[in-house]
C-alpha cells in the first residue's frame, strides 16, 4: 500500500527556516513515510488574523504507507515536538503540517478533511503546490492550479525566499 500524499509546511515563530527543514527530516525519518520532492522556501503575509509574523511556507511530496488518519497523527506528534502550541485559531505557530492531498481520495472525518478544504483559496498553498506539479487539476474545482492561482488577490503577498536547490535537499537528509 503506497499513498501518495502532498503535505503543506508553515511556521512564523522563532527560526522559522530551522523548523521546517527539523519537520522535513523528521517526516523522512519515520519508517513508513518516503519523501519524493520539496517546493522552494515562500514567504507570505498572514492571512486570517493578520497582526503576526509573516510566515515561511512550503510543500512536500512524499509515499506513505499510514491511512491518512495515522499519517495526521503522525504530523502532529510531528508539530507538538517541534514546540506547536494551540492558542489562537489561525495564530502564529512555529510549525503547521497539513495534509493538502491523499491519492485522488475525498476525505470527511471528524478529524480529517481531504482535499484540504481551504487549499484553494490559499496562494501559500497553491503556488508551491504548483511548483511540485504544474499539470495537476484540483479535483474540487476541476481547474487546473495555475488558472486558480491567477484569481487569487492574495498571491502577491507570496514570494520565494529561498529557491529550492536540489544539491541541498540531499545534503538536508544526509544529517
Ligand atoms: P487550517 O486548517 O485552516 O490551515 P490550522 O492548520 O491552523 O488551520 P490546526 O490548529 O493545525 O489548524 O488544526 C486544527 C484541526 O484541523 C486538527 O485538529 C485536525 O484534526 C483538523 N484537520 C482537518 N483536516 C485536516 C487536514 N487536511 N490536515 C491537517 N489537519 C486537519
Ligand atoms: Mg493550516
Ligand atoms: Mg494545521
Amino acid at each position: 500500500m503506497k499513498n501518495e500524499v502532498y503535505i503543506a509546511l508553515g511556521s512564523n515563530i522563532g527560526d522559522r527556516e530551522k523548523y521546517l527543514m527539523n519537520a522535513i527530516i523528521k517526516i523522512n525519518q519515520h519508517p513508513s513515510i518516503c519523501l519524493v520532492d520539496i517546493s522552494s522556501i515562500y514567504e507570505t503575509d498572514p492571512i486570517g488574523y493578520t497582526d503576526q509574523a509573516q510566515f515561511l511556507n512550503m510543500v512536500i511530496k512524499a509515499n506513505v504507507e499510514l491511512s491518512a488518519v495515522e499519517l495526521l497523527f503522525a504530523l502532529q506528534k510531528i508539530e507538538k515536538e517541534l514546540n506547536r502550541k494551540r492558542e489562537v485559531k489561525w495564530g502564529p505557530r512555529t510549525l503547521d503540517l497539513d495534509i493538502l492531498l491523499f491519492n485522488h481520495e475525498n476525505i470527511e472525518t471528524e478529524e480529517l478533511i481531504v482535499p484540504h478544504p481551504r487549499m484553494h483559496e490559499r496562494a501559500f498553498v497553491l503556488v508551491p503546490l504548483y511548483e511540485l506539479d504544474q499539470t495537476m487539476k484540483l479535483a474540487t474545482i476541476d481547474q487546473p492550479i495555475k488558472t486558480i492561482i491567477d484569481q487569487l488577490h492574495d498571491k502577491e503577498g507570496v514570494r520565494i525566499w529561498k529557491q529550492k536547490n536540489g544539491v541541498d535537499v540531499f545534503a538536508l537528509l544526509e544529517n
